[in-house]
């Protein structure tokens, strides 16, 4: 059966996928018995963004060109954006089933999997950007992602990052507790949950239907990404205010999904460039973020007169209760989440302490406070 399967799988891996040419001075392909024989992967990625996006449809397509530069052209990967191949939430089932070798997105959306996928993207007073990848790289985390996605066929890796997000866009002031009670917010996931904890009601709306829907006055309030997305969408044009710190999307890294079987069948040098060009575009995504956000706040604040706001301290301690019960709830569902919770929240923990006297005590020094 097992020999059967693999038969199987090797026809349909020369179908579509992998063509064999002769090319100079390469070696026969394991298994060929003519020489010279060039093997060439035609690999697709199906990406969760609108094809181009900026910030992360384009830097899936920055690891695209990586793979197929540093590869010479033997692995050619094709981007798809959402809806082109797949629809954006079936990225994740169609790299898993084989209909794309890779895929790009971000751990959270994949919480109806596991719902400790979470801690590989972004949690409510979680990691930043710097601290997610230390707890990645060095400190154990990228194992424990690894192990989650395992049973679905799939390899992650770490392949761009936001940096910290902005709080959100707002119509109605907040300065207590009491402003958030009845309000209709753009805010998914995690966050979504503590808000409505907190008295607000989250919206789930795709990028696309933030805009009309806060002109409208449909919502109050809504969150997106940060300033260098926030203006391309024009959001300054239908919000008051703009709230700062994103304390529900501190760091949140985008993901590139590989599936194992098509990841095994490369040689291991080609295995090592996907590994290196995923590598290359999370350190490429959270400079371009650093750059243009900068970039594109001072000109929401000089050419646009935005008027930037950040939320009261009372308000963030609330917040940050309400988060920690949220994130510990994950734990519950079984044991894998609860050792994955209880190795972030160790990691957290301790980097929270060096950070303080490192980052934090950094940047109050040069402030001047
Ligand atoms: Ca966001």
């Amino acid at each position: 059966m097992k020999r059967r399967h693999f038969v199987t799988g090797a026809g349909a891996m020369l179908a579509g996928g992998v063509l064999s040419g002769c090319g100079g001075g390469e070696q026969p392909a394991a298994g060929g018995d003519q020489p010279k024989m060039k093997t060439e992967y035609r690999w697709k990625m199906v990406t969760t963004w609108p094809k181009d996006f900026p910030g992360l449809g384009t830097g899936a397509n920055l690891l695209a060109s990586l793979i197929n530069q540093m590869s010479g052209g033997r692995i050619h990967v094709k981007v798809y954006g959402a809806k082109e191949l797949v629809p954006a939430f079936e990225v994740f089932d169609a790299v898993a089933g084989g209909t794309a070798e890779l895929g790009h997105g971000a751990a959270y959306y994949w919480k109806g999997k596991s719902g400790a996928a979470q801690f590989f993207s972004a949690v409510p007073f979680g990691l930043n950007a710097l601290e997610m990848n230390g707890w990645l790289y060095h400190g154990g985390g990228m194992e424990l992602w690894e192990e989650l996605y395992e049973p679905f066929g799939l390899i992650p890796m770490a392949a761009g990052n936001t940096g910290v997000q902005m709080g959100g866009w707002f119509n109605r002031e907040i300065n207590t507790l009491e402003d958030l009670q009845g309000l209709k917010m753009r805010i998914p996931g995690l966050g979504g949950e503590v808000l409505r904890r907190a008295g607000g009601t989250p919206v789930s709306l795709p990028g696309g239907e933030i805009f009309t829907s806060l002109q409208s006055g449909t919502i109050d309030a809504t969150e997106w990404v940060g300033p260098y997305n926030d203006l391309a969408f024009g959001l300054y044009k239908v919000a008051k205010y703009y709230y700062y710190p994103g304390w529900h999307e501190p760091g949140t890294t985008l993901e590139c999904i590989v599936n194992r079987e098509a990841f095994d069948r490369l040689p291991p040098d080609l295995q090592a460039i996907v590994r290196s060009a995923a590598a290359q575009a999370n350190q490429s995504m959270l400079a371009e973020y650093t750059a243009k956000n900068n970039a594109a706040l001072h000109t929401l604040l000089n050419d646009h007169q935005v008027e930037l706001r950040r939320f009261p301290d009372e308000v963030l301690a609330r917040l940050r209760e309400l988060s920690d019960q949220v994130v510990a709830e994950i734990a519950d569902k079984d044991p894998t989440s609860r050792r994955i919770y209880e190795a972030f929240r160790g990691y957290r923990d301790q980097v929270i302490a060096w950070h303080d006297i490192s980052e934090r005590a950094f940047l109050n020094a040069r402030a001047g406070g």
